[in-house]
């Protein structure tokens, strides 16, 4: 058994745009991922560009931060057991090419940028990602 962690999952604009929350929220739950939090946010380019700091020096930041922002976001803190690993692999690879059939980004993504959902990559960042957008008493596990 693994340990039970809880990781921070975004649905991103192209997904909200196309009303997919519900069929992403399947997946997360169908794969023993339960939603212990979740709100609607649009993410002002101040909190985009502080979200995705790690990636500020990379080619295609700019465009990450204004795709970010150009529709409504849904954050979730998403719980169970190994949930980080879980759900990066519910979500699939980042290119949605080399995504697995199955997963989220496989059946939604619409390119290698607007592919659906956002996953923290390690338990620690997730911590960190979570703290970003929630409170404690927000989480309800
Ligand atoms: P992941 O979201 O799978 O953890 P990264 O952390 O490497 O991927 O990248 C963050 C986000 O930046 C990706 O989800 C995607 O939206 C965007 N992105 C990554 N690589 C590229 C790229 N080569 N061109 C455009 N956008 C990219
Ligand atoms: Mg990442």
């Amino acid at each position: 058994m693994g340990a039970k962690e809880r990781t921070l999952s975004i649905i991103k604009p192209d997904a909200t745009r196309r009303d997919l929350t519900g069929k992403i929220n399947a997946k997360f739950e169908d794969a023993g991922l339960h939603i212990v939090a979740q709100k609607r946010l649009h993410l002002t380019e101040e909190q985009a560009g502080k979200f995705y700091e790690v990636h500020k020096e990379r080619p295609f930041f700019k465009d990450l931060v204004d795709f970010m922002i150009s529709g409504p976001v849904v954050v979730q803190v998403l719980e169970g057991e190994d949930a980080v690993a879980l759900n990066r692999k519910v979500m699939g690879a980042t290119n949605p090419a080399n995504a697995d059939p199955g997963t989220i980004r496989k059946e939604y993504a619409e390119s290698i940028e607007a592919n659906s959902v956002h996953g923290s990559d390690s338990l620690d960042n997730a911590k960190k990602e979570i703290a970003f957008f929630f409170s404690e008493t927000e989480i309800v596990g």
